[in-house]
């Protein structure tokens, strides 16, 4: 690094190469300079400790299972997990309309404080469950009840599932045109980790809850699962009953309480 060299004597011997290369400078100033040590050379690139986490998530959903609509149909979803969970069996409520925005995710603070009213009571399993699901999208909290069990694996000491545990059961919102109970299975595992038989084990519980949904005895058959209220360009309704916002405006029944929709 040094451009220059100093003598015994005090004096500085600047080689003329620096001195061709830098042009301007006189003799006497480039001698100054050199006297004060130079700083080290800043680095192009670090010398880095790498850090990485891989997160590893997974669910499945089945058809869904058109059962006929009435007053204690709801009531009867817990019971399509019996044989199945391997604990107690959770039914989480669609989210009330004024926690519309309300995410699992921590350091959105305003959509966790949200979650947080809403699922914070709730079991370490079904909020591993809702965490999993929601954010792969599997259900939707906003309209679907969901009733949810540990289906696999192991919890830990605090009572949350490892990443090989599957969590889930089955969901249910209401058809907006038939007022029909539109239920499937739904099944999900993961973290920080992967283990290779987990998928399998989950798309056996999965066939295992959809055969339950069918047994369940008000059956009228299996049915393609369209997500309700969704339509190209926007347009929406509220449900006069519960204040749902976003019932397709040719609905007849609201997806999230199973209302007649007025008017
Ligand atoms: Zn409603």
């Amino acid at each position: 690094m040094a451009a220059s060299t100093a003598t015994d004597r005090g004096e500085f011997v600047v080689p003329l190469e620096f001195l061709r290369r830098k042009g301007g400078g006189t003799r006497a100033s480039k001698a100054a300079a050199a006297a004060v040590p130079e700083p080290p050379p800043l680095p192009e690139e670090a010398v880095a400790q790498e850090h990485q986490l891989r997160l590893n998530f997974g669910a499945k959903t089945s058809a869904g299972v058109r059962l006929q609509g009435g007053p204690n149909i709801l009531g009867a979803l817990p019971s399509m997990l019996d044989g199945i969970a391997k604990g107690p069996v959770e039914v989480i409520e669609p989210r009330v309309t004024t926690l519309a925005s309300a995410s699992p995710s921590i350091i959105r603070t305003v959509e966790a404080t949200e979650w947080l009213r809403a699922h914070g009571a709730n079991s370490p399993v079904t909020r591993h469950a809702l965490w999993v699901l929601e954010t792969l999208d599997a259900i939707d909290p906003a309209y679907d009840t969901f009733a949810c069990a540990l289906l696999d694996g192991e919890v830990d000491t605090g009572g949350y599932p490892d990443y090989a545990s599957v969590v889930g059961g089955v969901a249910a919102h209401w058809d907006e045109s038939t007022g029909d109970l539109i239920v499937r299975g739904v099944v999900g595992w993961g973290g920080r980790g992967a283990r290779g038989d987990t998928d399998r084990i989950a798309g056996r519980l999965l066939g295992r809850l959809l055969g339950s949904i069918l047994e369940s005895g008000e059956s009228l058959g299996l049915t393609a699962v369209d997500r309700p209220g969704v339509v190209p360009g926007g347009a929406s309704v509220t449900c006069q009953h519960c204040g749902y916002p976003a019932v397709h405006p040719r609905a007849v029944y609201c997806p999230k309480c199973g209302m007649r929709m007025r008017g």
